[in-house]
Parts: C-alpha cells; structure tokens; sequence
C-alpha cells in the first residue's frame, strides 16, 4: 500500500513554555495530516527538551568556546526545558494503540563525544524511528537565527569553514550507528550561504548516508528559513539517489497548522530525482513503501491523486 509520510513532527513550538504530550494532541495531529492526503505521521519531539536528556547531557558546551556562544547555549538550552521522556512516549503509544497512523519517533542531535550516552538513554524506549540532526556546532546554534549571538557568529566565519564543520559532524553522527534518518540533511544552507561549488559537501553527506545505511528527509522547512527552497537542494537529492540512499518526506511542523505542509511540491522534488519509494519504519526497522502520486497543482497536498482505476482511500478534505 501506498503511504504518504509526514516523519518530523513537533508537539511543541521552541521558547519557554508547558511540555505535557497529550493524547488528545496527538489526535489531532492525526486528524490534520490525514485531511492533507498524509496516512503515516512520525512524532519527533527534539530530545534535549526532556529532563531525562538535561540530566546525562545538560552542560556539554561548558568546555568549548568562545564564551558568548557557551553563555548563548546555555540560555537556550535552559529556555528549552521542561519535558518528561516517559510522559511524551506514554502519549504517542496511547494515540497508536488507539488505532492513529502515528509512529514513535525522536529528533536526536549530534553530541560529539557523548552518542554512546545518547544510546544508552535511548535504549530503554521502544522508539519507531530517529532523526538524526546537526543544530549545533561547538556551542554555536547555527541555525537559530532569532538568537543575536549566533545569527552574528555568520560574519565570523567563512562560509566554506561553516560547511565543512557542518559536514564533519554530519558524518560523526551518521558513522555513530545511532539514528536512523538524517533529519535536513544540508542544514547548513539556513541563511542561504553556500560555497560556489557545494559539490565536495554534497559528496560526503551522500556517502555519510549510503555508508551508515541511513535515510535522508526530505523537508518542506526550508522554505520557511532565508534560504527559501526544501532540504535537501536537488543536486543533493540527485546524490542521495545515485548512492541508493532511502528517503523520508517531513514539514518539521511545530505546531497544528504546519503538519503536511507543502508535502505535494516535495512529491514533485522526489518524482524529479526519480525516487519512486519511500521508507517506512517500525521498531527501528525500515521498509520500503511505493511513493503515492502527487498532488493536483496548486493543492498544496490536499489531493492527491488515487491509483489509475481505483478509488481514494478516503474522502478528501481541506485542513
Ligand atoms: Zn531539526
Ligand atoms: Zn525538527
């Protein structure tokens, strides 16, 4: 069967605030894909939210430098808190055991040094799938560009210095063995910076893919970013093609209205690279699921098209 997969989503939006994962939001996150033409959908909550991960990580920038971006990181870091693990599983497990077409999952960054700690915190939970993700490099949260000090750590640097650091840790997360799905796997285009010829990064998140098994997300959140276009660019895709990378399909939604979004132009990036499956996960285990047919233009996912001779699965309806 045919799925269509929203595999990064947000209970939470970032910033102070309540943490409790309710049944009841889960439901309704459910209820909001399947309306946009979306049959499976992964919670991935970002697990440095969760006391549990504060307890064995909290304080991993304390030894880099330099000290504004230690000062910045622990801020946010602390701006973050407040989740409970086991209540956030015990959610998502009550919403499948109810019968919703969700799947337990994880955003998991990259913790140079410490991934061994990450497994071992992670292993206790019966966890569908992980996302793997570099937010941080040293204690600079590139990607958070609402904080005055890291959005000002781009002046200090040289764009290919960034990228290359951003690959580097890439490739120590996927060669980790730890997650299963490289989450916005060319991240480091945020602002919309890039080397002249992106080529030689390409390459090596390409094969820091195929080499770990991993897959790679497609995700409509660039277009909400500076840089204006989805994760990964079409050259990358086309790599991620050639070197039999799997792919996922994600809105990193942090919030009710964002689930699905855009999911019918990702259909499109994925029939241009000539992707023609997705992958699936269950217990950590993948499997591969026949792509469904895009969208009717201008849709924005609410449509898609049933097989030739067959009817829809379910009624159409507009979120
Ligand atoms: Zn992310
Ligand atoms: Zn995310």
């Amino acid at each position: 069967m045919a799925l269509v997969l929203d595999y990064h989503l947000h209970l939470w939006e970032h910033g102070p605030r309540p943490l409790e994962a309710t049944v009841e939001q889960v439901a309704a996150y459910c209820e909001a894909a399947t309306a946009a033409g979306v049959t499976e959908i992964a919670l991935t909550e970002h697990l440095f939210r969760f006391r549990q991960a504060d307890a064995v990580l909290g304080g991993w920038w304390d030894d880099h430098r330099p000290p504004a971006l230690v000062d910045a990181m622990g801020r946010w870091w602390a701006s973050e808190q407040g989740g409970d693990l086991d209540q956030y599983v015990e959610a998502v497990l009550a919403a499948k055991a109810a019968g919703l077409p969700v799947v337990l999952g994880l955003e998991v960054d990259h913790y140079p040094g410490r991934m061994h700690q990450v497994a071992e915190l992670l292993a206790g939970y019966p966890f569908d799938v992980l996302l793997g993700s570099v937010h941080w490099l040293g204690p600079w949260g590139f990607d958070n560009l609402a904080d005055e000090a890291f959005a000002a750590e781009w002046d200090a640097r040289s764009v290919d210095s960034v990228w290359d650091a951003y690959t580097t840790s890439l490739e120590e997360l996927a060669d980790s063995g730890v997650c299963d799905v490289l989450a916005h796997p060319d991240l480091c285009k945020v602002t919309g910076r890039r080397p002249e010829v992106p080529d030689e990064f390409h390459a090596r998140m390409a094969e820091a893919a195929a080499r770990s098994g991993m897959a790679a997300e497609v995700s409509s959140a660039g277009w909400r970013k500076p840089v204006g276009e989805a994760y990964p660019a079409p050259p990358l895709l086309d790599r991620f093609r050639r070197a039999g990378v799997a792919v996922t399909t994600a809105s990193d939604a942090h919030g009710l209205s964002r689930v699905a979004e855009r999911r019918g132009e990702l259909a499109g990036l994925l029939a241009a690279a000539g992707y023609d499956e997705l992958v699936a996960y269950a217990g950590r285990r993948p499997r591969p699921v026949p792509l469904a047919g895009a969208p009717a233009p201008g849709s924005d996912g609410a449509a898609a098209a049933p097989p030739a001779g067959r009817p829809p699965a379910s009624p159409v309806r507009r979120a």
